[in-house]
């Protein structure tokens, strides 16, 4: 007899777990995943960072109890964030204006904003890039958003199509909640130059929008405070401002879950509202955020020899991947001169529309070769002993 379960469906595959799955499956020692969200070294090997390690054996040393943190989490972790993303000279910062929550991972960030948002602005519509990282729709929607497309990419210059972009914003109803990727966007690798993000910050300003700013590669596009700062022009724009980031590729610390949720207000005593609030919303899913992850970016954050060393390793991070774009463009244009892949340079962060189609990546996992449906493929997946083979297969296929 029908069970409250027996009835349910399952639920669409997640297209990029999908690539894994069947890179797992493929038995080729060859064989090679360009599918994945995740900086590999040259190795192929996904980083400790030296930082991450010494900041270990400091809390090892200290042997503190595991007490709960607060809501909010760990003080200092929130406050060296908070700098990290608005600069230690902040205004928002100096006045108050700025609350940080730690939160698990970018994804949780998202999630406790899109949640808070959902219960101030009820209303509100979220438009989200086309196209823009996987989860960025079903979160909102998960949250109870309509949630909309704003141009973004254009496949014929491998750019952004600015001129759609600013006309969508234009047309944004006021109060709109817009979703932009801070830095080194995800999938397309494609950002907006100065001068578009200052067209972008008086469109958002004019418009009456909620900038929702997703910072997930901090670092591993021009630089640190390079890449934040556009938050920072956001935030002397005034207006409302969410902002999400996560240490996850930075820190190379995916699984232990550090990221933190940016609010900035008008006033102090705005900003002590909106984070008793944050924290319910915190309370309400899941207490509080856990103690390690928070504990090592913090102590990585304050230590002046241990940041020093974190800057080195995330610009090693950052250097290698523009090498590999660097290489990509060159020998392909070695062995597939009449195709031009210029644009790939161009591209920043891990990620890289390569403009392959559906049928061409379908004939590279022929080859064991794993990329996803879109052509995006992981800058930061290629090293000095797979980009040849990566690039002999791809000029088969064009
Ligand atoms: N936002 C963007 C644009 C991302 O690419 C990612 C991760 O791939 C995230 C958020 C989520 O980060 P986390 O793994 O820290 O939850």
């Amino acid at each position: 007899s029908a069970s409250l379960f027996s009835a349910i469906e399952m639920a669409p595959r997640d297209p990029i777990l999908g690539i894994t799955e069947a890179f797992n499956a493929d038995t080729n020692p060859a064989k090679i995943n360009l599918g994945v969200g995740v900086y590999y070294d040259d190795n192929g090997k996904v980083p400790l960072l030296a930082c991450v390690q010494k900041a270990e054996a400091i809390l090892i040393e200290q042997a503190a109890p595991r007490t709960y943190l607060p809501i909010e989490g760990l003080a200092a972790y929130d406050k060296a964030v908070q700098e990290l993303v608005f600069g230690a000279d902040s205004a928002v910062i100096q006045e108050r204006r700025a609350i940080t929550v730690q939160a698990i991972g970018g994804t949780g960030a998202l999630k406790i904003g899109a949640d808070f948002l959902q219960r101030f602005a009820p209303g509100a519509q979220v438009y989200i890039s086309d196209p823009s990282w996987e989860n960025h729709r079903a979160l909102f929607e998960s949250a109870g958003f309509v949630v909309n497309n704003y141009a973004y990419y254009d496949a014929a210059t491998h750019g952004v199509n600015f001129a759609g972009m600013l006309a969508d914003l234009k047309a944004m109803p006021r109060g709109s909640v817009v979703l932009l990727h801070a830095c080194c966007h995800n999938p397309t690798g494609a950002d907006l130059s100065s001068a578009q993000w200052d067209e972008v910050i008086a469109a958002v300003s004019a418009g009456g929008l909620v900038p929702f700013l997703d910072m997930a590669y901090q670092g591993f596009g021009a630089g640190i405070a390079e890449d934040g700062a556009v938050v920072r022009r956001f935030a002397a724009a005034g207006g409302p401002l969410l902002i999400s980031n996560s240490f996850s590729k930075s820190f190379s610390l995916y699984g232990e879950r550090v990221g933190a949720l940016s609010v900035v207000a008008a006033s102090a005593e705005e900003a002590g509202r909106l984070l008793s609030q944050l924290k319910r919303v915190v309370r309400t899913n899941y207490s509080n955020p856990p103690v390690h992850g928070g504990k090592v970016v913090a102590t990585v954050l304050t230590t002046p020899e241990l940041r020093q060393l974190w800057e080195e390793e995330l610009a090693g991070m950052r250097v290698r991947i523009k090498e590999m774009r660097d290489a990509f463009v060159k020998k392909l244009k070695e062995k597939a001169p009449e195709h031009d892949f210029a644009f790939v340079r161009d591209q920043v962060g891990m990620f890289s529309y390569s403009g392959l189609s559906k049928a061409q990546v379908e004939q590279l996992r022929a080859q064991s070769i794993y990329a996803v449906d879109t052509g995006r493929i992981c800058v930061a997946a290629l090293n000095s002993r797979n980009i040849d083979i990566v690039i002999d297969a791809i000029a088969k296929v064009l």
